[in-house]
């Protein structure tokens, strides 16, 4: 038996649990883990409480990520004692996840847990921050470069934009945060942004095109955010779209990307091919100041996830939270 948290939906409605549950009923996988952190992602908050429809199989052990040692193993790239990293695949939504003390799962989905990483730094980024590196790769790849101009990050006090201001920052980006948590300003400063924008200025309908300000974007936002940042980045530019935290729609015109040459990246973390997992690992270890993680995570034991996944979604969750699970 194991503790862990498990998400049923049945005639008595949806409900998540923290229970002791047997081991007998692990879903099948080449690859048994023993589970030693994992985290509160905003689709995990989105599964625990059933506000989104991120489950798809029921009973189901919430959290898309996890680290632990591997206790059994019949894949060839692993082997009893190994540390390994998972983020993604549809775990946590149609695979048991990362938030109980055991997991079985696919060895294909599954990495070495990255040099230079403890398994808590490595669920201190977690999902959030294996995407923002992404988004951050993206904007990389279609030339954006330091010294071009500003970098708007939006959602900043959450995961993914915390992680994006640290090393956005630390790779010499000019990081404008915007935020609907002015208060946090020291906080976003504290990682590296120049300047702190309130949530409000982007979160109405605004114009086709507007005054150009934006060498490139990350954005976790969508809706009119996400238009208005398109309609805001210079010719040129590069906006990379990772999430929905206002909403699915993006009422925007065409015309950033047929008059300004505007590039509108999507970035998906949950079915990235293994090689883009490890470059994103690799470079996270190489250009993120690692003192940042004090900072942007803290640590909570199973028992706190469920009231926390609540807190998430009503934007109250500051930077990350990592979830030891065997306390
Ligand atoms: P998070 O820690 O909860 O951060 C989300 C942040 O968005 C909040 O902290 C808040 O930041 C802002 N926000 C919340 N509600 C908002 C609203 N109604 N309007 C405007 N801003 C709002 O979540 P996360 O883990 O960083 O994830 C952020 C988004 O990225 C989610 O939509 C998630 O699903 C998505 N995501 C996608 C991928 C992918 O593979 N594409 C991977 C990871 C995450 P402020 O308080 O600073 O405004």
């Amino acid at each position: 038996m194991f503790s862990g948290i498990l998400i049923g939906k049945d005639d008595g409605g949806y409900h998540a649990k923290l229970q002791r549950i047997d081991e007998s009923l692990l879903p099948e996988g080449d690859v048994l883990v023993r589970v030693s952190h994992s985290t509160i992602n905003y689709k995990d908050a989105l599964a625990i409480t059933g506000q989104g429809p991120v489950v798809r199989k029921f009973p189901m052990v919430p959290g898309v990520d996890l680290v632990g040692q591997v206790e059994h193993s019949s894949h060839t790239a692993f082997k009893q004692g190994d540390w390994v990293l998972l983020n993604g695949w549809g775990v946590g939504e149609t695979h048991w996840g990362g938030l109980a003390q055991m997991a079985r799962l696919n060895g294909d989905w599954l990495i070495p847990l990255p040099a230079g990483f403890t398994p808590q730094q490595a669920m201190s980024l977690g999902t959030a921050g294996y995407t923002a590196m992404l988004c951050v790769m993206a904007l990389e790849r279609h030339g954006v470069k330091p010294g071009d101009g500003e970098i708007v990050v939006t959602g900043a006090a959450g995961g993914v934009g915390s992680v994006a201001i640290a090393i956005l920052s630390q790779l010499g980006y000019a990081v404008v945060a915007v935020t609907g948590r002015t208060d946090e300003t020291d906080y976003l400063v504290g990682l590296g942004a120049k300047e702190v924008l309130p949530r409000a200025q982007f979160s109405q309908p605004g114009k086709p095109l507007g005054k150009e300000r934006w060498a490139g974007a990350v954005d976790v936002v969508g809706s009119h955010t996400l238009a208005n940042l398109c309609a805001t980045t210079r010719y040129g530019g590069v906006v990379t779209a990772c999430g929905l935290a206002a909403g699915m729609d993006f009422p925007s015109t065409v015309a950033p990307f047929i008059l300004r040459g505007v590039t509108l990246a999507g970035i998906d973390s949950v079915m990235r091919p293994t090689a883009d997992r490890l470059e994103a690992w690799s470079r996270l270890a190489m250009d993120l100041d690692l003192k940042q993680l004090g900072t942007i995570g803290r640590e909570v034991p199973l028992t706190e996830v469920i009231p926390l996944a609540t807190e998430l979604l009503q934007g109250r969750v500051k930077g990350r939270i990592v979830v030891d699970v065997n306390r």
